[in-house]
């Protein structure tokens, strides 16, 4: 390890980076349907995997084939009180979420280290992506957009368009913005109810607003019908259930979702989007 925590299996290859988080082996499965869906669009930035100790060499292997960036790392430092704040029993206990279900292997703590992004200068531009995300046309316009951008989180009214969603958003690396951050985060009794969107919202106040289309959320496909075109979808975003969770609550009204995350995942041809049915 470095001295600032991280250590990569490589050198950057480009200024400019997409970035993802992974820290177990559920993840890992998302993070590589999501960077050959990135890779597929031809972009020329670096892709990069930020993964913690719970993720095996095995599990990672799949994404060295694909010429991702391995960095590994930590959770943050944060302390013992505000671990036990959000835990995953103590936070759906304080704030339960009502519209769907999280998977049993989603740990709200571990969102956090999204954060240590800001510490990969090696880049001047990230743009970070959930891994529960598939990239479907080139985003690269992205990189010179300024921090911090993301889109709002809308799946069900329009209410929705206040806040934001921390799926997809883009950054520039910097270690005094990481230092506040770190500073900012952990303060005594302090909860982040939706844990690193809502410190990001906090963080951000004025954050930019990117289109829906480049973090289109998968409960817009049956809630809101109208605001979908494939055409226009540039990241799809499978927040809640997983479509690798066999099966899941939601799995048949998603099912042409799930399958064209399917594609992605294995190794065969993908659909092209105008040949996809409309919700
Ligand atoms: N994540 C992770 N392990 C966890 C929880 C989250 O690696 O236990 C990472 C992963 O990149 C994931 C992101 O943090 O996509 C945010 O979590 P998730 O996408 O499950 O939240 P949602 O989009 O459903 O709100
Ligand atoms: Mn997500």
């Amino acid at each position: 390890m470095s001295d600032d925590g991280l250590s990569a299996n490589r050198p950057a290859r480009a200024s400019r980076a997409y970035v993802t988080l992974v820290t177990n082996p559920d993840y890992a499965l998302g993070a590589k349907a999501l960077m050959r869906s990135v890779a597929l669009t031809g972009t020329s930035a670096d892709l990069v995997v930020l993964h913690t100790g719970g993720v095996s060499e095995a599990d990672l292997e799949p994404l060295a084939a694909l010429g991702v960036r391995l960095v590994a790392c930590d959770l943050l430092p944060t302390s013992d009180a505000f671990n036990a704040r959000h835990a995953r029993k103590a936070l759906h206990g304080a704030a339960p979420f009502t519209k769907g279900e999280k998977p049993s292997f989603h740990t709200p703590l571990d969102n956090f280290a999204k954060l240590r992004l800001w510490q990969l200068t090696d880049y001047s531009d990230v743009v970070f992506l959930d891994a529960d995300t598939l990239m479907l046309a080139n985003c690269d316009a992205l990189f010179d957009y300024p921090e911090f951008c993301a889109a709002p989180n809308v799946y069900e009214s329009l209410a929705d368009f206040h806040r934001m969603n921390s799926g997809v958003f883009t950054a520039k690396p910097s270690r005094a913005t990481f230092d506040a951050m770190l500073a900012a985060l952990d303060l005594p009794d302090v909860f982040w109810r939706r844990t690193d969107q809502t410190f990001l919202e906090h963080f951000f106040p004025d954050w930019h607003g990117l289109p829906v289309t480049y973090n289109m959320l998968q409960y817009v496909w049956f809630n809101m019908p109208d605001l979908w075109r494939w055409s226009s979808v540039k990241i799809l975003h499978y927040q809640y259930e997983k479509p690798w969770q066999d099966p899941h609550p939601k799995a048949a009204a998603l099912r042409p979702l799930i399958d064209l995350w399917r594609a992605y995942a294995g190794d065969g041809p993908v659909p092209a989007l105008a040949d996809l049915p409309d919700p």
